[in-house]
């Protein structure tokens, strides 16, 4: 299976031009690249005006709602995503978690609803700085997991990504230590294999985020066992972010 390299551009850049632009720049950059999966994430509003099916580069969301249609202002479904190409959906970003309070329950049924549409959501889980110096991660992981899986069966989990995203590491410039990161990947298909089987605890894919820049993308790929990348900041600099599928191929 190819590497995936996700792209999460938040609420940046600020005009349909930047981000055209942006787009065109990491789309002729990726060009020849065919040993890596990339997705690209931006907002909502340019979703439509990014030129997904000339590019071997694939279109993701940053969020999505729990609902498929109705009276819910403000609100995108994912049959909506889906209707706009879009491949991949960001689920549980811990800056959704943090200033929308987006809870597990939230999460869970937003799980449901992606994969309902055959959507593939990326699933991020992670530990705060202050729940990692209280020896809390593991709780905290397995908290997350658990209840943002709960009843979703084994045939639609397999379509899950799963993203490690320690909180602590992310837009700060202080990613987690490979090492670090390998011990959570094997904590993460531990817990996975106790709630469903073994066979897909070795199957999931599993991505490293947080602070991830082409001088340490290579690590987590090639030592740490992760089989791809969500990047937010580099994601933003089409040279950086070609750099890093680069060294991760
Ligand atoms: C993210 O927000 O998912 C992320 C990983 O951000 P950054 O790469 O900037 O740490």
């Amino acid at each position: 299976m190819k590497t995936l390299v996700v792209a999460n551009w938040k609420m940046n850049p600020q005009t349909l031009q930047e981000a055209k632009q942006l787009f065109n720049l990491v789309k002729r950059g990726a060009k020849n690249i065919k040993n890596a999966e990339i997705v690209i994430s931006p907002s909502f509003v340019f979703l439509s005006n990014i030129q997904y099916p000339i590019s071997n580069i694939k279109l993701g969301a940053q969020n999505v709602f729990w609902e498929q249609k109705g009276a819910y202002t403000g609100e995108v479904s994912p049959i909506m995503l889906k209707d706009l190409g879009c491949q991949y959906v960001i689920v549980g970003h811990s800056e959704r978690r943090r200033y929308f309070e987006e809870t597990d329950e939230i999460i869970n049924k937003k799980l449901d609803a992606v994969l309902s549409v055959n959507l593939t959501p990326i699933f991020c889980i992670g530990e705060t700085q202050k729940e990692r110096e209280q020896e809390k991660t593991e709780d905290v992981i397995k908290n997350q997991i658990i209840s943002g899986l709960k009843g979703i069966s084994k045939v639609k989990f397999s379509k899950i990504i799963i993203a490690y995203e320690p909180i602590w590491a992310i837009g700060t410039g202080r990613p987690c230590d490979v090492e670090e990161a390998q011990k959570m990947g094997l904590l993460i298909r531990k817990i996975i294999s106790r709630l469903y089987i073994n066979t897909f605890s070795k199957n999931i894919r599993l991505l490293y985020g947080g602070s991830v820049n082409s001088k340490n993308a290579a690590g987590y790929i090639k030592e740490a066992g992760f089989q791809g990348l969500l990047v937010g900041g580099a994601s933003l600099k089409a040279r950086e972010f070609i750099e890093i599928v680069k060294k991760v191929i």
